[in-house]
């Protein structure tokens, strides 16, 4: 593929597709008109990959999951196809800037954040290793909610990626299913006829994933709602427009919005449909692309491994026994054995109030014949272990993490430690019962896109010492290491990051208006906001830090910019308090002329895929520092880590495994493990003796309490504080001391510049083995028993 031909390409589609030439187009266009060029070249090798999946009957991997958080898909196609130089080139020979035409495609945010991350990660990982793989999901109309400030407090507005031209997906109005809910099951012995009482169409949008160098293309298919009659021409034709236009608007809500909170069960009917809708339509079109090659189903399991991200495709589990049961006449036992063959489970949390549980009378109401299936594989579950309690229901709710451990082969664990906790606590029981089940694949996260493409300044760096097989080998950034010795490589990985810095520190003049000093320290917490999470550590250790500065402006302090981003679930309370204090103390902490050189409080506003990027390849400084036991894995630390940024973290989530990696002294680590966690939290009045203990917390807390930060409203923050001393769930106040005293050691170590800049080294060089590539595998080997067609 020369630069000609995309040239060619280009102005094809400008002309033909968009019809403009080249002296009108807006960016706009040539956006749009580059997108379908690149698509085009997508075309033969996704074709090439199904031919081959087809004629080695290979068996394919179905990933399916709720949430999808792409981000932009342009850069990220044209760097694995290899044309990065060529497009660049052809939009000088225009002079259009190739950076602005970039910057006008949508940021995809069909996620929440981390889960939905992930699974943006493996679609690319699937494809660079050339495993047969679908991705099946939801098209939202409108993915996340954008976020904006106002007065430091978080606005939601509506998110509106698809009212441009989404120039990837092909529509596939060929390939629809009838979705049923509710209604009548008429018994026939043991099978069993539901007839639904409503129902709405599901129809595929296919988007090519392609991998790294462009050999292969998986397919991402997304369902969207729509109506099995759109519209009563009747009603209309008596003046009952709106009534006429009813049944289409409520059978498009099903995929309407994504539910901006992945942390507590919403509780809503819509959401169970939501699931069930994309479920079951990604379930009957596996039987039909596996009937389409074979006849007999209770081969399912040779053929298909269907991967249940977390448990929002937990109705996979009855649905597809019914299907193989009441709709293909097989035996109830061999079809919950089929199906158990075929599936299996990702668990990402254990906090209790975000497993999903739904009311069996809600469940009942909208899927009859389910609830019916979950009841009979619940008592022959129960029937086959007399000695044990363990029930899928429980208080008049069907639990679907029960249900989907009962019905998968596999269940696992996202880090070591979470795998572990998993085995001890939630899944205590059937991990007894079931010893073999529990596995564990450790998180990571593409270099492609969070190397490669949002780095480039390193990437080149890295290409220019090593060569650039690490993209598609990660682990290959070891070679690396003995070059932490070579004093002009440690001086050229510096200036990079100083570059980094220096393009961050521009854009965030250009949109806060904060001037913030490129040479100091940037600390970095970017994730939701969740209380598990402890941003509130961070503004209380910032609030200190300024204290302790104005009472000693001279002391010599390491010069420090804190970048906050991450959006709260709009319910969440306490989390949108969390953002407005950060807010509030940015406010008086920027405009104080004692400490402004040595200390700015910045944050992002409506992070996303898209400033993730921007953010990450200019981090001194990651801040891990989630209550030991409550991050599943997180992989915003691995991304950090591999851009050289060190880690200020607890021994929680895949933080273990990155301080193994990189070595315990080049990672800051403070606080309790996750059993002095659990210990301490059983202790009366921990949060009011650790305050008492701390005379650094127990200002900063006054300071808030005093209104120092909300003048004229010195209530503002009380039910933070209140929380914090009173009950302090998360143990902010008992793990304060030593997140302080690890912070001034971060402080010294940045002064010594030449120690950070090895230290940083070492962190990028020994994060290889963190790619979802190394995950992929795992998961290919130990669950789903497929290997890469090359
Ligand atoms: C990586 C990523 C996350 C996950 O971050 P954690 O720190 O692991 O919680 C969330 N949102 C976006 C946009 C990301 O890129």
């Amino acid at each position: 593929m020369t630069k000609a031909g995309l040239r060619q390409g280009m102005l094809h589609h400008l002309k033909y597709s968009l019809g403009k030439d080249p002296a009108h187009a807006q960016v706009r266009d040539w956006r749009v008109a580059l997108s379908l060029a690149v698509r085009d070249r997508i075309v033969d090798p996704w074709f090439a990959a199904t031919r081959a999946t087809y004629g080695g009957r290979h068996k394919r991997v179905y990933y399916l999951s709720m949430e999808f958080l792409i981000g932009r898909l342009l850069e990220d196609a044209i760097v694995n196809l290899g044309l990065l130089d060529e497009a660049e080139e052809v939009f000088r020979e225009y002079d259009v800037s190739f950076g602005d035409v970039l910057a006008n495609e949508p940021d995809a945010a069909l996620g929440n954040g981390g889960l939905g991350r992930l699974a943006a990660c493996f679609l690319d990982s699937l494809s660079t290793l050339a495993c047969p793989a679908y991705g099946y999901g939801i098209r939202y109309e409108h993915g996340l909610f954008r976020q904006r400030f106002v007065d430091g407090r978080q606005v939601e507005e509506p998110e509106t990626w698809l009212s441009d031209t989404h120039a990837w997906e092909f529509q596939r109005p060929e390939a629809a299913f009838e979705i049923g809910f509710g209604g009548e099951v008429a018994e026939t012995g043991s099978r069993a006829l539901w007839q639904p009482g409503e129902s709405v169409i599901a129809e595929a949008h296919d988007t090519p994933i392609i991998g790294w160098r462009g050999n292969w293309a998986n397919t991402l298919r997304l369902w969207s709602a729509r109506p099995t009659r759109l519209f009563d021409l009747e009603r209309f034709n008596r003046g009952e427009f709106a009534a006429a236009a009813e049944p289409e608007a409520l059978a498009r809500t099903i995929s309407r919005v994504l539910y901006p909170d992945d942390t507590t069960e919403q509780g809503k009917a819509l959401r169970l449909k939501q699931e069930y809708f994309f479920t079951a339509a990604s379930l009957r079109d596996i039987l039909r692309r596996f009937r389409s090659e074979y006849d007999d189903l209770r081969k399912l399991p040779l053929k298909v491994a269907i991967q249940l991200n977390d448990t929002h495709p937990a109705i996979a589990g009855p649905e597809l026994v019914r299907l193989l049961h009441d709709e293909n006449g097989i035996d109830f036992d061999d079809a919950v054995a089929i199906a158990r063959a075929c599936l299996s489970y990702t668990n990402h949390t254990l906090m209790p109030e975000a497993l999903e549980r739904w009311s069996e009378a809600l469940l009942g109401s909208l899927l009859p014949r389910h609830m019916k299936l979950i009841e009979r594989i619940d008592d022959t579950h129960a029937r086959q272990h007399p000695d044990r309690k363990m029930r899928i229901r429980e208080d008049g709710d069907v639990r679907m993490g029960e249900l989907s451990f009962v019905m998968a082969h596999k269940v696992n664990g996202v880090s070591a430690l979470h795998t572990d906790l998993m085995r001890q606590t939630v899944f205590a029981e059937l991990n007894r019962l079931h010893p073999d089940r529990i596995v564990n694949e450790t998180n990571g996260v593409t270099p492609r896109r969070w190397l490669l493409s949002c780095n480039p300044r390193l990437s080149a760096l890295i290409d220019r010492t090593i060569g650039n097989d690490w993209v598609g080998d990660l682990e290959r950034l070891s070679e690396l290491e003995p070059h932490v010795e070579d004093s002009g490589f440690r001086a050229d990985f510096a200036a990079a990051k100083a570059e980094n810095k220096a393009e961050l520190a521009r854009f965030i003049l250009e949109t806060e208006n904060i001037a913030v000093d490129p040479e100091a320290m940037f600390d970095i917490q970017i994730k939701r906001i969740h209380e598990y999470k402890r941003q509130h550590m961070n503004i209380l250790e910032t609030i200190a830090l300024w204290q302790a500065i104005r009472d000693n402006p001279d002391a010599g302090w390491t010069p420090r910019v804190k970048i906050f981003a991450g959006k709260a679930a709009p319910g969440y309370v306490l989390a949108k308090k969390i953002i407005h204090l950060i807010n509030d103390v940015a406010r008086l902490v920027n405009s104080d002329p004692v400490t402004s050189s040595l200390l700015k409080v910045v944050f992002m506003p409506n992070y996303n895929v898209t400033l993730a990027e921007r953010l990450i390849p200019a981090a001194d400084l990651s801040e891990q520092i989630s209550t030991a036991g409550k991050e599943a894995s997180g992989t915003g630390n691995m991304k950090l880590a591999l851009n050289g940024a060190l880690t200020i973290g607890t021994r929680d989530g895949a933080n273990v495994e990155i301080r193994e990696r990189v070595g315990a002294e080049n990672f800051f680590l403070f606080g309790m493990t996750a059993p002095e966690a659990v210990a301490r939290r059983a202790v009366p009045d921990h949060a009011t003796r650790a305050i008492e203990a701390s005379p650094v917390l127990a200002r900063a807390i006054a300071a808030i309490e005093a209104g120092v930060f909300s003048p004229g409203d010195p209530e503002r923050y009380r039910d933070v504080v209140e929380n914090l001393r009173w009950s302090d769930y998360f143990l902010v106040c008992s793990d304060f001391d030593s997140y302080y005293a690890s912070q001034r050691e971060a402080d010294a170590v940045f002064m010594d510049r030449d120690r950070w800049i090895r230290m940083s080294v070492r962190n990028t060089a020994r994060s290889g083995w963190f790619s979802s590539d190394r995950t992929i595998r795992g998961y290919m080997n130990d669950i789903w028993g497929v290997q890469s067609i090359v």
